[in-house]
């Protein structure tokens, strides 16, 4: 069954409040399996608000329309479906009394401005307002129905659950549609969007070419990475989910290990959990992150389990009299290396983390801002200078100091994750 959303309120269009009705609302539709195809947002005006649903009545078995329902003269909802239907706005006596009754018990008389929120159109079921003043309303269009829902998302939420979705449920259902959507977003880091579009163009032109089912879409997402939603429909949860899981298995297979994480996993998280499954702590030693690698790892519940300390390293000569790092340019693979070896030494863990370069906005040993070397050492077993070695890798990371600081501490991260992932456990705490 196809259900879309409208979202009336010119604040909208501004800018001056977020759309947040409308994401809820999109989420709640898939989680009842219906097809959300489209969203709108409208301005409070009568002609351009009847407009959008009469579009939205003409390609949807259903509409649900927020906002526009207060009591100020701009919100204009009502009188929009009044017109577009071309039937009358009935005062309901009794809704009218709730309204008043709610003024009386807050101990103040109701303005008349409120009594327009008593304004039916006719035909109209009115769903009841527990929370605010407006009344949500249902009203039927031939074998279709729009439902008006208040702004405020609290009021919002309440009617959705009370009336809305199992109504929505209940049409899907005598139409013989009972379906579910279930969805999951692999994480991904370390390939661009395009070489990750370029992985997967067979697979998503093959999806397209079957109809659609499961679907798979990219988003790219910052520090956060690519991250691609898988979405699958079934007639039941366990048919969708078997969908769904049969082609994360496939996509996964095309990305290999770009793919850190599901849904909202961090990789800070997956850092953690590979640690502790391995049974190895991690030390780090930053330059240019100043940090912000210790800090994201804190963030994870937990880590005192597997994160021993982490060392600032920022001038020179603390790189050199504090970790070991030699003689010579400090941004460069063997510092990095050297930096993390000396973090598992110093902080006694049996991995380590190096990271150093250049965050800008000036050069730095002749190196343009963004040049970032990072690098993992160990597992270092009892006793070992060296443990097995490490890895180190060159970065040219783009944007200001801060993009490329935070840049730099996930792709650290990420490289520890795909060290960690092709090491088996050699040996256990
Ligand atoms: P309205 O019913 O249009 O007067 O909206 C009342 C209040 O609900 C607004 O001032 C907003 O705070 C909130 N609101 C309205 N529409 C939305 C929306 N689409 N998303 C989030 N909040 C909204
Ligand atoms: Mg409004």
């Amino acid at each position: 069954m196809r259900v879309e959303v409208v979202a009336v309120g010119t604040e909208l269009l501004l800018g001056q409040i977020l759309n947040t009705n409308a994401a809820w609302l999109g989420a709640e539709l898939a989680a009842a399996g219906m097809d959300a195809e489209y969203q709108s947002v409208v301005g409070d005006n009568v002609e351009r608000i009847a407009l959008v649903f009469r579009g939205a009545l003409a390609r949807s078995d259903a509409v649900v329309a927020c906002g526009g329902l207060g009591p100020t003269q701009d919100d204009c909802t009502r009188e929009a479906v009044a017109a577009m239907l071309n039937i009358p706005l009935k005062r309901d006596e009794a809704v009218l009394d709730v309204i008043r009754s709610r003024f009386q018990r807050a101990g103040r008389p109701m303005p008349e401005s409120n009594a327009r929120q008593a304004d039916v159109p006719e035909g109209a079921r009115v769903i009841p307002q527990t929370m605010g003043t407006a009344p949500g309303l249902c009203i039927p269009v031939g074998e279709k129905a729009l439902y008006l829902l208040p702004g405020p998302p609290a009021e919002l939420h309440d009617m959705w659950e009370r009336a809305v979705a199992p109504e929505l449920r209940q049409r899907a259902a005598a139409r013989g549609e009972t379906a579910s959507i279930s969805s999951r977003v692999l994480r991904t880091w370390g390939l661009s969007e395009s070489a990750l579009a370029e992985r997967l163009a067979d697979r998503f032109r093959a999806l397209e070419e079957a109809g659609g089912n499961p679907s798979i879409a990219f988003l790219a997402s910052g520090i956060e990475g690519i991250k691609v939603r898988i979405t699958a429909k079934g007639a039941t949860e366990g048919e969708a989910l078997s969908l769904l899981e049969a082609e994360e298995a496939r996509v996964r297979e095309l990305l290999g290990p770009a793919v850190f994480g599901v849904d909202g996993e961090t990789i800070a998280e997956v850092v953690g959990r590979l640690l502790v499954e391995r049974g190895f702590r991690l030390g780090v030693a930053e330059s240019l992150t100043g940090g912000m690698v210790a800090s994201y790892l804190v963030n994870v519940p937990g880590a005192s389990a597997w994160f021993t300390g982490g060392v600032v390293a920022y001038d020179a000569r603390v790189k050199r009299d504090l970790l070991g790092v030699p003689d010579g340019p400090v941004v460069s693979e063997d510092a990095a290396l050297a930096m993390a070896a000396g973090a598992c030494r110093l902080l006694g863990s049996e991995v380590g983390l190096g990271l150093t370069g250049v965050a800008g906005p000036d050069a730095g040993e002749g190196n343009p801002p963004g040049t970032v070397y990072v690098a993992a050492w160990g597992p270092l077993h009892e006793g070992q200078e060296s443990g097995e070695g490490g890895d180190a890798r060159l970065l040219h990371l783009p944007g200001g100091r801060q993009q490329v600081r935070e840049l730099a501490t996930i792709s650290a991260l990420d490289l520890l994750r795909r060290r960690l992932d092709s090491q088996v456990a050699s040996r256990r705490r």
